[in-house]
């Protein structure tokens, strides 16, 4: 059972939609259970939302659209600063709803309010700072880009990280001057239950974002599906982003897809050895092991293979597994039951198809809870599932290879291609890598270290889009081109030398 004591403070026994910028409860009254991860427990009921639900959300924002987009863009920026004051605010109930739905270790979810925060300022900054385009042709004519908000925006999101992954999309949509609807995950809507009365504190107009919890392929098939929302901005699995991509196809929407992955860290033997060693178990075992670019896949060049591998396995048996309020976690307890047994199974799996060096179940001192000890298996043949599948959770593999050649094949043996890290002392070598590995992104002696500038996004099963500085406010927008004449035309005559009938 989960120990009460560990509930935080002002937990909320129900969790309504936020809709045009008042709580509601679903239009039929239905509602689901939500359960914290070390018990299991349920600890409260959210709205189910149906597509009414989701029609009711639309239609607020529909209405709240003139006004917002209208608004100048230092006006706009303004209000995203006030918003990430607000979260700021609110950093230590954050954190501790956040903990205790998710299983994300305190610590960790410490930083998610600061990102959260830094989001909506970020995306002020670029709204005021962002120019158009201009194109000239000789001195004939003039073109330059006119941006429009898009509409209404859907947001779905999943539940790793939830409350940070939600400002992600929040902030560049309200920037661009979109109103919208978000659809939280709904293993995690506690954190979401936090943002009517941040954006009531800092005075968003009624509508300009609502909220409809509920079920995936319920409420977030509604707004899939809703004629009126133009964009969709999903974050989630690749079988669910499949999905949404053929359902969109009706009203043709433009969507950005953020998806799985399974990322390679390549180690070569010319190495910082030790700081690799850091980044790799961080990469992969931090967050629990549930983050979209962890680096799952560890290749390891072979002379240095066994040592790294053991190093590796032996600061995984290290890692400290517990209760996810207690400051000493690295790693607390998975999200889910229902994905604690998926994981559950890869381990299974993996100790068929490979080697296991560390881990492998469930840590002797934590009897109960969705608890597992970080797992290291060695010697994973490229055509293994555990190599080739996401398994989202503290479970890393590891695999030699002998040529740079080979490190690159490797690295691109999966159908994912989201991140990617390189260790190296060979400058030269790690741009040759950067360059030929299959992914969105890729850093060069280092962990995921974020610049909120740069393009973020995946190819191949990982994803369509990219999001982050302009591209974000891109996809929002509907850009135009306006041509004008600065000199008159060269314009054929047509209907001049006929004859007429
Ligand atoms: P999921 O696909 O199960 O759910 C994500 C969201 O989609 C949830 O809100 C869910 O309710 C909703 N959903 C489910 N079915 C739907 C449908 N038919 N129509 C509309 N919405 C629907 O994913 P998850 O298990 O919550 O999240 C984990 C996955 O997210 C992992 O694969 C992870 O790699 C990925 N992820 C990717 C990134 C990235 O930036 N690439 C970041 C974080 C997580």
């Amino acid at each position: 059972m989960s120990d009460t004591s560990t509930r935080p403070e002002g937990l909320p026994k129900t969790i309504p939609h936020w809709i045009g910028g008042r709580p509601a409860p679903s239009l039929d009254g239905a509602v689901f259970e939500v359960s914290e991860p070390v018990g299991n427990t349920p600890y409260a009921t959210a709205s189910r939302g149906s597509a009414a639900d989701v029609d009711a959300a639309v239609q607020a924002a529909k209405a709240a659209f003139p006004a917002w987009s209208a608004l100048g863009d230092r006006a706009r920026a303004t209000a995203l600063n006030r918003i990430a004051d607000a979260v700021e605010a609110r950093h230590e109930r954050l954190s501790a709803f956040e903990t205790f739905d998710t299983g994300l270790p305190v610590t960790q979810s410490r930083g998610q309010a600061r990102r959260a925060a830094e989001n909506f300022r970020y995306f002020a900054d670029v709204l005021v700072a962002l120019g158009g385009e201009a194109f000239r042709q000789g001195s004939s004519q003039i073109s330059y880009t006119v941006r429009r908000p898009a509409g209404v925006a859907g947001l779905i999101t999943p539940w790793n990280t939830p409350f940070m992954l939600e400002s992600w999309k929040l902030a560049p949509a309200l920037a661009a001057g979109c109103t919208l609807v978000l659809k939280p995950a709904e293993w995690t809507p506690l954190s979401a239950s936090l943002w009517p009365e941040i954006f009531a504190e800092a005075g968003l107009p009624d509508g300009t974002v609502n909220i409809v919890h509920g079920i995936g392929e319920e409420a977030g098939q509604a707004l899939v599906d809703h004629p009126e929302v133009p964009r969709i901005s999903f974050t989630g699995s690749t079988a669910t982003g499949r999905h949404i991509v053929r359902s969109s196809a009706e009203h043709l929407k433009t969507l950005s897809m953020e998806l799985g992955g399974k990322s390679p860290a390549v180690v070569f033997a010319d190495a910082d050895l030790d700081a690799a060693l850091d980044s790799v178990v961080f990469g992969v075992f931090s967050l629990n092991g549930e983050r979209c670019t962890a680096g799952s896949r560890v290749l390891v060049e072979r002379p240095v293979y066994e040592e790294f591998t053991a190093r590796l396995a032996e600061r995984a048996s290290r890692v400290r597994v517990g209760p996810p309020q207690d400051p000493a976690t690295e790693v607390g307890a998975l999200v889910h039951p229902e994905h604690y047994a998926r994981v559950q199974g890869y381990l299974e799996l993996g100790r068929k198809e490979a080697r296991l060096l560390a881990g492998g179940g469930r840590p002797e001192h934590l009897p109960e809870g969705n608890y597992l000890q970080p797992t290291v298996f060695a010697d994973v043949p490229r055509d293994a599932r555990i190599f080739q599948e996401e398994i989202f959770g503290p479970v890393v593999c590891a695999a030699p290879f002998d040529t740079e050649e080979e490190a690159v094949e490797l690295a691109n043996a999966t159908p994912y291609g989201l991140a990617a890290y390189v260790w190296t002392s060979d400058l030269a070598r790690g741009h040759r890598i950067a360059h030929a590995v299959e992914s969105g992104m890729l850093w060069i002696n280092s962990h995921n270290v974020r610049d909120l500038r740069t393009p973020f996004g995946g190819v191949k099963a990982s994803g369509l889009g990219r999001e982050g500085g302009a591209h974000s406010i891109d996809f929002y927008s509907e850009t135009k081109i306006v041509h004008v004449a600065l000199e008159p035309p060269h314009t054929p005559r047509f209907g001049e030398g006929g004859e007429s009938k």
